[in-house]
């Protein structure tokens, strides 16, 4: 772990704390709120668990996609000008990520990973970190691959990781921000709070990470003016520490079917 890497934790914190102390949402949240510490082992450990996950699958696409897909569409995409490569990039990832995401949970099984996500009940901006390493693996694999396969310059594939890292962190935040006109063309957290909302409106909606207009396409959207959720998690019991959570998807014990069954029998 580099110092650089604390440095960028340590900045990360400066920023987002404060703005959730003067823009909170839900001012009786406290900063050091259930499940913190779990959510920080997140932070340290699983970013790296994650890394070589990803590392490793792209590699490997890179290498396939070197042999499988022709030079000459490789060579297009990464000729055309960055802000047209950076705009197809954030297109294509999103599409990646709505349809990994709304797999893992239409799925029993995926939702055995993803339940985990959904398991916090307090949303801040140490929340995003509590993703299962399946989960993160597998939706980074869908976003990313396409990527690097049809041959995307590097800047554009660093600009939109960029962006994706300081959304997920922005969205998960205990902040009010409403993005006025601009709330249906980029990921806010009046539109991923609902997708953590406890209660059966926000239920399986607000897929995307980046895009909201693929959920309005998809049928899944919603984001109801001037309204935010009272409640986040689930009414299935997760367990509350990093190794239950990391073994949770693996044990014998019969998860629910589904978030929406889930939710209806309790
Ligand atoms: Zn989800
Ligand atoms: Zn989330």
């Amino acid at each position: 772990m580099s110092m650089d890497w604390l440095k960028g934790l340590l900045l990360i914190a400066l920023i987002f704390v404060p703005l959730e102390r003067i823009l909170a949402l839900h001012p009786e949240q406290r900063i050091f709120r259930r499940g913190w510490l779990n959510d920080m082992v997140y932070l340290l450990l699983n970013g790296q668990v994650t890394s070589y996950g990803v590392g490793v699958l792209v590699i490997g696409m890179t290498m396939a996609a070197g042999w499988l897909m022709p030079a000459s569409v490789r060579a297009a995409a990464a000729g055309q000008p960055y802000w047209v490569q950076i705009v197809e990039v954030i297109v294509l990832a999103d599409i990646g990520v709505y349809f990994a995401h709304r797999a893992f949970h239409a799925v029993p099984f995926l939702w055995r990973f993803h339940a985990i996500h959904h398991s916090i009940e307090e949303l801040d901006w140490l929340a995003a970190n509590r993703v299962h390493p399946v989960d993160q693996i597998v939706t980074k694999g869908c976003s990313l691959l396409p990527l690097f396969a049809l041959g995307f310059s590097d800047v554009a594939i660093g600009a939109y990781m960029a962006l994706f890292g300081a959304q997920s962190v922005l969205n998960h935040c205990n902040v009010r921000i409403n993005f006025g006109p601009l709330r249906w063309f980029l990921a806010s957290p009046e539109f991923h709070h609902w997708h953590h909302s406890k209660g059966p409106e926000g239920r399986d909606k607000n897929f995307a990470a980046t895009l909201p207009l693929l959920d309005v396409l998809f049928g899944t959207s919603y984001m109801p003016r001037g309204r935010m959720p009272s409640q986040y998690g689930l009414c299935q019991p997760i367990p509350a520490t990093y190794p239950a959570q990391l073994l949770y998807p693996f044990r014998s014990t019969p998860a629910p079917a589904s978030r929406v069954g889930a939710a209806d029998a309790a």
